[in-house]
């Protein structure tokens, strides 16, 4: 006899399972949003969508889907394309790792695979940032093939199904998790069971006020039974995250102002920034900014004036950022950090891929020169 178990000895029988796969699909198939990379079946439009909804909800992915697929329609035209377009098309989207590995990825497909995107799960793992999450999601929906795809919604709506005392967040929770996943696979349809799952968690079991009593699963879910929806998912409670004061210094000469390129690896990797970086106890700002600046371009400056504060919060710290007008007074540009540099007139600027936290006092440099 079959059976799934959650942590806690809750037990689902075959017919069960069978009966549950039932009830999703049929919501599935009436219920689901439209949306594009459920109207496809290439491999290569679902590898973008499944990259893009990393940690991204799918309205923010929306329109950098449709952009993305707009200039990149074939994974030879990404494969082919510059970087820096890459991250232009990028900007905004954030976690720019995915961008790299994407084209990474789609050069090694072309290079390796003769154009085709391997359709089995070692081959595919093989390409930069095809984690195990990925894999499944795109050979399941793309192939057909039987691989269970989890992903954070997929957690919460097993953890509530089954009562899971296990931790969402916790390390090595995946697999616990994974190993439910599974066992419940409705192996005839992997790619819509595993999109019914995680529709399920986005719109209807989410993680505030999961709405029960239009649930396919209600009948099955054991926190619903037991009366403890609210106490599910578990979570362990994650340290604050710190917060780092930085200066950024707009160094202007004869009507253009200077920009950097952070180097390809790393966090946002390849993007432009003006120069500046984080001050040190006990320092001014204006100190820090002409050090900053002195240290990482090797130019000589004054501050001109305080342009403004931005505050920005990234996965594991947040930052508030002093931003300075700087006066260029001497020197010849030499890196130390960056590893590209342009004197760019305002209106170029749009040109370039910016992280977030520059954008949102680009703006304010309109008619500063
Ligand atoms: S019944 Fe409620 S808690 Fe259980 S899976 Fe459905 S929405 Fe989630």
């Amino acid at each position: 006899m079959g059976y799934i178990s959650g942590s806690n000895n809750n037990l689902m029988e075959t017919s069960d399972i069978h009966r549950m796969q039932k009830y999703l699909i049929r919501w599935y198939s009436k219920y689901h949003r439209q949306l594009p990379w459920r109207e496809t079946n290439n491999p290569y439009h679902i590898w973008v969508s499944e990259v893009m909804l990393q940690q991204t909800q799918v309205k923010t992915v929306l329109p950098f889907y449709r952009n993305f697929l707009g200039r990149f329609p074939e994974l030879k035209t990404l494969a082919e394309a510059d970087m820096q377009e890459v991250l232009k098309i990028w900007e905004g989207l954030g976690y720019y790792a995915r961008a790299h590995n994407l084209h990474k990825g789609a050069k090694m497909v072309i290079q390796e695979y003769g154009g085709l995107i391997p359709d089995n799960m070692k081959e595919f793992r093989k390409i930069p940032g095809v984690g195990e999450y990925i894999a499944s999601a795109v050979l399941s929906i793309a192939f057909g093939q039987a691989h269970a795809a989890v992903d954070g919604n997929v957690k919460r709506v097993l953890a509530r199904l089954f009562q899971i005392k296990t931790p969402v967040n916790k390390s090595g929770a995946y697999r616990t998790f994974k190993d439910v996943a599974v066992k419940i696979l409705d192996e005839r349809e992997p790619g819509i069971f595993n999109q019914a799952l995680m529709e399920l968690g986005a719109t209807v079991c989410k993680p505030k006020n999961p709405e029960c009593a239009i649930c396919p699963l209600e009948s099955f879910c054991m926190v619903n039974r037991s009366g403890n929806v609210d106490g599910y998912p578990k979570r362990v409670k994650k340290k604050s995250v710190p917060e780092y004061s930085i200066v950024v210094g707009v160094v202007h000469k004869n009507k253009r102002v200077l920009i950097t390129r952070r180097k390809p690896e790393g966090l946002l990797g390849g993007l432009w920034e003006f120069p500046g970086g984080k001050i040190r106890s006990g320092e001014e700002t204006e100190a820090a900014c002409i050090r900053e600046i002195q240290e990482e371009v090797n130019l000589v400056v004054e501050i001109d004036r305080y342009l403004t504060r931005v505050k920005h919060a990234y996965t594991h710290f947040k930052i508030v950022m002093d931003i300075f007008i700087c006066k260029f007074i001497s020197g010849r540009v030499r890196l130390n950090g960056p590893v590209d540099y342009r004197w760019v007139k305002l209106h170029e600027l749009d040109q370039y891929p910016f992280p977030k936290a520059n954008r949102k006092f680009m703006p304010l440099l309109t008619n500063t020169l």
